[in-house]
């Protein structure tokens, strides 16, 4: 008797296939989770906040070699780079920004009616983002995350003039009022270094 034929080969071939594959994604997903659980460490973080304007990014409009007539440009006002154009972005280059919980979030699970809408309108935000931390890089190194309560996850990818020492971070604020509430904050921060 030949068995290929008969569905109960077919239905033991498909139960053996998707035993595999779902014996690969459960070990795909440990792969992930352990290579993600590199263990953090705590320590008692003072945190500011800050945001791009001009009066938190030492920056204003138009040089005095012009006689501030290109008001449509930007210079750094204070600093060791005074006077040089500035471009608006972080230290190691990249542009600063507000974490983003990302489409799986906890205001998805509180109101699940807004994912359609966050789908639609804002699917840049489907996967979570680090914000911009500024910290001393001689302690914490580009690439440094950070988990601060209240604020998320976080990358260090900026410097800043006050910002020194292993205590010290500021995080970045799309709007100066929402820097300005945060205020200062002494906070248990969660650290991971880079590789
Ligand atoms: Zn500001």
């Amino acid at each position: 008797m030949k068995e290929d034929g008969s569905i109960h080969h077919i239905f033991f071939r498909y139960t053996q296939v998707y035993q595999k594959c779902l014996f690969f994604f459960l070990l795909m997903l440990c792969l992930f989770l352990g290579g993600c659980a590199k263990k953090p460490v705590s320590r008692m973080m003072e945190t500011t906040a800050y945001c791009g304007c001009s009066w938190c990014c030492s920056w204003e409009r138009g040089s005095w070699a012009y006689l501030k007539l290109d008001f449509w440009n930007r210079y750094v006002s204070k600093g060791k780079g005074a006077g040089r154009s500035y471009t608006g972005r972080t230290a190691s280059g990249t542009y600063p920004r507000e974490p983003q919980e990302g489409f799986f979030s906890l205001d998805s699970i509180q109101r699940p009616w807004v994912m359609p809408f966050r789908l639609i309108f804002f699917p840049w935000y489907f996967l979570p983002e680090d914000g911009t931390i500024a910290a001393d890089t001689k302690y914490y190194p580009f690439g440094t995350r950070m988990y601060i309560p209240g604020y998320g996850w976080g990358v260090v990818e900026d410097r800043g003039g006050a910002i020194n020492g292993p205590n010290r971070i500021d995080l970045y604020f799309d709007s100066h009022a929402d820097a300005l509430q945060w205020g200062r904050r002494k906070l248990p921060t969660s650290i991971i270094k880079p590789n």
